[in-house]
């Protein structure tokens, strides 16, 4: 397993996205420190312009990105059962606070005839994460771009996430999760497609 930061920089090469401009963001963050009445030129704040706006490069990778490139090489392969990928770990930023949230994400597809490497589910996952988002619209770009790009029978997905704007300000609900789905296809008609999945997904714990 590559580190995240290797994993974005790659991301970005294929994606040929332009890059976040951190001399922008360093002189908005410099102006943050001003405005909560810090001096940005104390030692120990000196850097943390250039760092913050090197961690926004990070976590901001995705979005110029197209996650649905990742999806675009399939494979032919006779497989009607349920694929299911539990636990993909993703860290967000809730685009109302510019606060993360963190968690999991379990996709699964009922595929048609083509079937895509399990990885590139992670890769779509990874670059809608890198964004100013929110849970429930990351959950359908997520179930929207699977059913498109491979023409699936069904996709089932699962995000359940917690918010540290929930926790660390406002109402303070330490161990809140939040979890989001979207079903679409046989997940969404077939009851009993939707109850093997979340047996699947829930089944064990
Ligand atoms: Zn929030």
């Amino acid at each position: 397993m590559s580190d995240p930061m290797t994993r974005s920089r790659r991301a970005a090469k294929d994606n040929g996205a332009p890059a976040v401009d951190e001399q922008r963001i360093q002189a908005a963050v410099r102006e943050i420190l001003l405005a909560v009445g810090e001096d940005p030129d104390r030692e120990g704040l000196r850097e943390t312009p250039a760092r913050v706006g090197r961690m926004y490069a990070e976590l901001f990778a995705g979005v110029h990105k197209d996650p649905r490139i990742y999806l675009k090489k399939t494979f032919t392969q006779k497989y009607d059962e349920m694929v299911l990928v539990k636990d993909i770990g993703f860290d967000s930023m809730c685009e109302h606070h510019l606060l993360p949230f963190m968690g999991k994400a379990h996709i699964a597809y009922l595929p048609n005839g083509k079937i895509v490497g399990l990885s590139k589910l992670a890769r779509v996952v990874e670059v809608l994460s890198r964004r100013p988002q929110v849970q429930e619209r990351m959950t359908e770009e997520l179930a929207d771009s699977l059913m498109d790009e491979l023409d699936a029978r069904g996709v089932g997905v699962i995000l359940e996430a917690t918010h540290t704007c929930m926790t660390i300000r406002g109402i303070r609900k330490a161990n809140s999760l939040c979890t989001t789905s979207a079903m679409r296809g046989s997940f969404q008609t077939n009851q009993s497609s939707r109850a093997e999945l979340m047996a699947l997904i829930y089944g064990s714990r």
